[in-house]
């Protein structure tokens, strides 16, 4: 897997919505050391006009802004159908306000206070699992099954296959590593971006969700193997 910064591709674009002075320039200079290209916003409103402006790879977002809030805006960014990873920040530890987050569509969860190191392998992590996607425009095709990424579209026999975004997100990992043997600990840090909640036996329900939709014989695996001992391939 190639690095985010490999000196080909332009530096990755990070927003840092923050209202806090202390910690808008604690971020932005650390994220500017490892040499990301940074923005940055004080409050949801002004966050939503960057966003609309230019396309950034990922988002830090601040629960507690005020007026309105890092929830909402997390909420107002999948409304508008942009992809991009958001990394929620927060002074609360609470696993409700974590799970109201992944709710609304953030993909990882950091709380205050939170070491900068820490931080910045959370960002790699989510840079990571968004390179690795296949062309969008490609499409797969496993016997009576078809997968066209970019329109997020399973179909199969001709009817769509109605698919959660994280198992679309595991599909189209396994797609852009596909004839590679991909381990649990692998899809948890690429596909789940390390998110607390989230355990082996997780990696496996997906997978299993995963064969009913694509297997001919869910319980005998023709496309979506084990590999025993190391984890999953998909071949096809
Ligand atoms: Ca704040």
């Amino acid at each position: 897997m190639k690095p985010a910064m490999d000196g080909v591709r332009p530096a990755p674009a990070v927003l840092v919505v923050e209202d806090e002075p202390h910690m808008q320039f604690l971020l932005t200079e650390n994220l500017e050391l490892e040499g990301y290209t940074v923005r940055s916003a004080e409050t949801g409103e002004a966050a939503l006009h960057e966003l609309s402006r230019r396309a950034f790879d990922v988002a830090l977002v601040d629960v507690m802004l005020p007026r309105m809030s890092g929830f909402e805006v997390c909420r107002e960014v999948r409304a508008r159908g942009l992809r991009l990873p958001l990394i929620m920040l927060t002074a609360r530890s609470e696993e409700s306000d974590r799970v109201i987050g992944l709710d609304l569509g953030a993909d990882d969860y950091v709380a205050k206070p939170f070491s900068v190191r820490e931080l910045l392998a959370r960002v790699r992590a989510q840079l990571r699992r968004t390179a690795v996607q296949p062309d969008s425009r490609e499409e797969f095709v496993f016997g009576d099954v078809r997968v066209h990424v970019g329109h997020r579209l399973v179909t199969r026999r001709g009817h769509r296959v109605e698919m959660p975004t994280r198992e679309f997100e595991l599909l189209q990992y396994l797609l852009a590593h596909r004839g590679e043997v991909v381990s649990r600990d692998q899809l948890l840090r690429d596909v789940w971006g390390y998110s607390q909640v989230v355990v082996t036996r997780t990696v496996d329900n997906f997978v299993a969700k995963l064969r009913l939709h694509l297997e001919p014989k869910p319980h005998d695996p023709r496309y979506l193997i084990t590999v025993h001992g190391s984890g999953y391939q998909l071949v096809a």
